[in-house]
Formats: structure tokens, C-alpha cells, sequence
């Protein structure tokens, strides 16, 4: 058997750990193998066993049984890195943005001479920014870095480019996340949507942090029960509003929802009108879109398996219908049909495209209802989006004379409406039956090529 192969049959995947949609690599049972563990560490060392190295650094906490076994082959010394606030004597510390967050390692300012030959060892190279800062640190005492090794590389995290420079060497790779399926369904209905949708839930919500093998969505998913029914929240520009447009991580988004086991989303926009009739403050259920993005991550069929998802009418027809219905027992005034023209961003428009997207029969126009629509299609989801109405699009302003867009305008009327739309939504999931089957769930299987 070759060393990758065994090295592999002794890792364990530890489903949904330290987090949903992680698969966690387990070295336990390779640790307790005395023959594989004996041959991984006879492996890492192969290349280093003609070269000088004065020190090993290991890496809290399974980096330091690498680092141990190698330098006893190596005869070399070893120095630890751990977390903040574990070691006794004077440190040097380096801080490192986390996915949520951030985290401090530290190292004995003593641990390492100037002109050092070292090798840092790890078990894992994930996303890369724990080495990065041990990296950081060991220059700062004037280590001179031989090599950076690692047992397991996972390589669709990229961590070989926040390592850029360095000579990387791991003993096995991992090229996909494997499969991510969540042990448990955690709610039915998802809202993508703006920061002011967290008064949703009283005090019954909790926060998950989830992977996908798309990255990381746009910021924590919040989870709660609202008229009984398990409902996720996710703010699609992030919790600070930081993630414009066109930087929206869309797959990764509906990828997470369907990993919590999500089937409904409800989706809220702002958008600027471009017909008269559809006026500030009003909402439109819109029906039908036109892409006019430009660069975006827009699909899941990306092959082998090549599919086509119907598209003819993209918004749940099931979803649509509860929502018009809500609308009108609020009195909100309401169109219930509507085409959005969704563009790149993040600028507005000029007026000739304005005028252009009138003549190709659009009412309004956004920026963020494609793709997540398409994507929650792919994925068998049925998607609502409500738009809210904040302002006249530049087009009607050049004939109509009515004032144009302006940003103060489009976020002081969002706030105004949330409201109202707060209690459209409110209504909306009170109103969707506990148990019903959607065309659109059985879509995302007829795409498939066969
Ligand atoms: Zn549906």
C-alpha cells in the first residue's frame, strides 16, 4: 500500500466538527497505529535527514506530536507555539483574522537564536493563517525557515497561497470537501435578507457558524423558532453591512441554507423603479428577472455532471401566491407581478441604460436578486423575493422630471419600510403549511443531463 493510501486509512472524517459542513480530519486513530505512525514520521523526515535543522517548531496542539517524533529522527531541538496566554516566561504574540473573528498565538521570545535553521510542522494545512502567523513569528527572532510540512493539505482551502514563498510539503492531499451533509435538519425557512431582521427572534435564537464547500457565507447563521416554525437568518451583506454586491458570496449562501436542510427562502430586496406607476414605498412581488451581472459565481453545475435548470418562471409560484395574498390583508399597496433587471453594481445606472431596461419590459431593478434566485433553484429550493420599493430610477427622472436616486434616499426609505415589511414576512411564514410539496424541489432533478 503506498504511504498516502495508508496514511488515509487511518483518518477518521468527523462529520459537521468543530462545525456544521465541516468535515473534520480525526489523526487520532493514525497516532494510535504504532506501525503507520511510525512510517508517517519516517516519511515527513525523509527529505530533511542529509540537511542541518537546528529546531522544530510544532504547532499547538497535534503539531507538537509531529514536531516531537521528527526532531527525536532529527536529532534537532523543538520549539512550541501555542495559544495565547499558555506559555510562563517572555512571549512574542502575533494576531490573525479567523473566519469570525480572530485568534493570537505566541511563542518564547528565547525559543529561537538568530540564523536558527528551522522547520515548522503541522497536522493540517487548512486556509493557511495559523502557519502564517507561526511563520511570522519565527522571523521575527531571525529563524531561518527551511521547510513548512504538514500531514494533511486540504487544497480547495488554498492555504498554498496565503503561504506564498515558503516551501510547502504535505504527505497527503484532500481535494474536495467530502460530502457535507448535516447530521440533522436545523430549520425549514430561510430569510436572506438586511441586519434588521434579527428582532425576528426574541430570545430564542442561536447562532451557527457553517462551511460549504463553496466557503464561507456571508456572515453567522442566526436560528429560531417563529410561530413554530424553525426559521434561519442570514444578512446578506453581512452583520456590518462590509460585503457589497458583486462580492456576495451567492453559492455559498444557499449552499449553507440547504446544508441546514432549508426548503423555503424568503428573500427581501430593496430596488429602484423604473415605471411610473410603481412608486416609493410600494412592494412588488416580482415574477421574473433579467441577468445583466457580469461576473459572478452564478451556478452548482459546474460538471462533470452538465445539467439545465428550468427557468420559464424562476420565484415559487406556491410562495408568491401566500405572499400577494398577505399583502393585501395589510393593506400594503402591493404589485403582484413584477420583472427586476438585476446589474453588476455597484454603481447605479446611467440614464440610457435606464431607459434601455424600460424598453426591455423591466419595472424594477437591483442588484442582488441574481443569482441567488437561479442558485436556490439548482439546489431544489423554493425562493420568494420580496421588493421593496426605496426610489425612481434615473431613467424616469430624465423624462418624468422626478428626483433621482440618491443613497440617503434609498437607505432612509428601506428604514421607513422595514416595518411593514417585517410584518408581511411575519404573516407570510405564519401562512406556509407545515407539510407541501413545490414543482420547484422536483425542477433542480430534471435538470440533470443523463
Ligand atoms: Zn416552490
Amino acid at each position: 500500500m503506498s504511504i498516502e493510501k495508508l496514511v488515509k486509512s487511518k483518518i477518521r472524517e468527523i462529520a459537521d466538527w468543530p462545525k456544521i459542513g465541516v468535515n473534520f480530519k480525526d489523526i487520532t486513530p493514525l497516532l494510535g497505529d504504532k506501525e503507520v505512525f511510525s512510517k508517517t514520521i519516517d516519511e515527513l523526515v525523509k527529505p530533511y535527514l542529509n540537511q542541518r535543522i537546528d529546531k522544530i517548531v510544532g504547532i499547538d496542539a497535534r503539531g507538537f506530536l509531529l514536531a516531537s517524533a521528527m526532531a527525536y529522527k532529527l536529532k534537532t531541538g523543538i520549539a512550541i507555539i501555542r495559544k495565547q496566554g499558555k506559555l510562563p516566561s517572555k512571549t512574542i504574540s502575533k494576531q490573525y483574522v479567523l473566519e469570525y473573528g480572530s485568534n493570537t498565538i505566541e511563542m518564547h521570545q528565547d525559543s529561537i537564536l538568530p540564523g536558527e535553521k528551522i522547520l515548522l510542522v503541522d497536522d493540517v494545512l487548512a486556509t493557511g493563517g495559523t502557519m502564517k502567523a507561526a511563520i511570522d513569528l519565527v522571523k521575527e527572532l531571525k529563524g531561518k525557515i527551511i521547510g513548512v510540512d504538514f500531514l494533511i493539505e486540504l487544497t480547495y482551502l488554498n492555504g498554498k497561497k496565503t503561504l506564498k514563498g515558503q516551501k510547502i510539503r504535505s504527505l497527503i492531499k484532500y481535494n474536495s470537501a467530502g460530502k457535507t451533509k448535516p447530521q440533522k435538519k436545523l430549520a425549514e425557512i430561510g430569510i436572506i435578507g438586511g441586519s434588521g431582521f434579527y428582532e425576528f427572534f426574541k430570545n430564542n435564537a442561536k447562532e451557527i457558524q457553517i462551511e460549504t464547500e463553496f466557503g464561507k457565507p456571508s456572515d453567522k447563521i442566526t436560528i429560531g423558532k417563529i410561530f413554530g416554525k424553525r426559521v434561519a437568518f442570514l444578512p446578506r451583506h453581512g452583520k456590518t453591512h462590509q460585503i457589497p454586491p458583486h462580492k456576495i458570496p451567492y453559492r455559498a449562501n444557499i449552499a449553507a441554507f440547504k446544508q441546514i436542510g432549508i426548503d423555503k427562502i424568503i428573500a427581501p430586496t430593496a430596488v429602484g423603479s423604473l415605471k411610473k406607476n410603481i412608486k416609493p414605498d410600494d412592494f412588488v412581488i416580482c415574477d421574473q428577472f433579467i441577468d445583466r451581472t457580469k461576473k459572478r459565481d452564478d451556478t452548482f453545475f459546474d460538471g462533470p455532471k452538465v445539467a439545465h435548470i428550468e427557468m420559464a418562471y424562476p420565484y415559487c409560484p406556491k410562495l408568491r401566491k401566500i405572499a400577494i395574498a398577505q399583502a393585501k390583508k395589510l393593506n400594503l399597496k402591493t404589485h403582484s407581478k413584477g420583472t427586476v433587471v438585476v446589474v453588476e453594481g455597484p454603481k447605479f445606472s446611467t440614464v440610457a441604460e435606464s431607459v434601455s431596461f424600460v424598453k426591455m419590459g423591466c419595472d424594477v431593478i437591483n442588484m442582488t436578486q441574481y443569482p441567488e434566485v437561479v442558485l436556490a433553484q439548482e439546489l431544489g429550493i423554493c425562493y420568494l423575493n420580496i421588493s421593496l420599493v426605496t426610489d425612481y430610477d434615473v431613467g424616469i427622472y430624465a423624462k418624468s422630471k422626478i428626483e433621482p436616486v440618491s443613497i440617503e434616499q434609498v437607505l432612509a426609505n428601506f428604514k421607513k419600510n422595514n416595518e411593514k415589511l417585517k410584518n408581511l414576512i411575519s404573516e407570510i411564514i405564519k401562512n406556509i403549511p407545515d407539510k407541501s410539496s413545490c414543482d420547484c424541489q422536483k425542477k433542480s432533478e430534471r435538470a440533470l443531463l443523463r
